[in-house]
């Protein structure tokens, strides 16, 4: 099977290039970050954090299917795809991310689905600590202001301002890289992809060359 770990900070365009790349080579992509939004969910409506959270997670069953190539985060039983979207489950990722045993809830069910599948996996500590062995690591970033205004323009409703989508993003990328479990760290062996004045079409077919060269 090949593994391809792509890593990188919110917004750095990991999953719009992740999935479609995947698609077009005929790989499963995966998004990890789907995983912890899916705790972060269920941590919400259930008003859990800390112990409280841990001593329940045996309680949720967390289950990726694909549709016509889409990824959907089934929890109990529930498609969760769409509500996991909000900023406020965003930031309540990044907080129970932080929590090893749910890290360690998680890491076996991404070990599985690359075992079994040709996968283009995107999250935090997929190079570092996930797929230490994947055949290709890259680590895709670009500057805080240039994954906010992406952020940004993306949003149909403009709830929030661009200043409040910046602040969001200084906030988990400060969350994510100081976390004493698995940070978000660029792998010694990954390939940096810095996207910064990159259009994403030259962005995937960078990482497709990429892949080419380890097929
Ligand atoms: O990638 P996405 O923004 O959906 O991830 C949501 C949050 O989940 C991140 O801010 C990060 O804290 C956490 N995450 C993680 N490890 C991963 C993927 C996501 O800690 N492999």
């Amino acid at each position: 099977m090949i593994n391809i770990a792509v890593d990188g900070p919110a917004g750095a365009g990991k999953s719009s290039i992740a999935k479609s790349v995947a698609a077009e080579i005929g790989f499963i992509y995966v998004d990890t970050g789907a995983l912890y939004r899916s705790i972060a969910l269920y941590a919400l409506e259930n008003s859990l954090s800390g112990d409280a959270l841990v001593s329940s997670l045996d309680e949720i069953n967390v289950k990726l299917e694909y549709k016509d190539g889409a990824q959907h985060v089934i929890m109990n039983g529930r498609d969760v795809s769409d509500l996991i979207r909000t900023p406020e489950v965003s930031m309540n990722a990044s907080k129970v991310s932080a929590i090893p045993a749910v890290r360690e809830f998680l890491f076996g069910l991404q070990k599985k689905i690359a075992a079994e599948n040709n996968i283009i996996m995107d999250g935090r500590d997929i190079g570092t600590v996930v797929l230490p062995n994947a055949d290709l690591k890259v680590f895709l970033t670009a500057s805080a202001e240039e994954r906010a205004n992406r952020r940004f323009k993306e949003m149909t409703d403009k709830t929030v301002t661009y200043e409040q989508v910046l602040e969001d993003i200084r906030q988990r990328d400060y969350n994510d890289m100081n976390r004493e479990i698995a940070p978000l760290k660029q792998a010694d062996d990954a390939v940096l992809l810095d996207t910064t004045g990159m259009t994403i079409d030259e962005v995937k077919a960078k990482l497709k060359s990429m892949i080419a060269e380890v097929q």
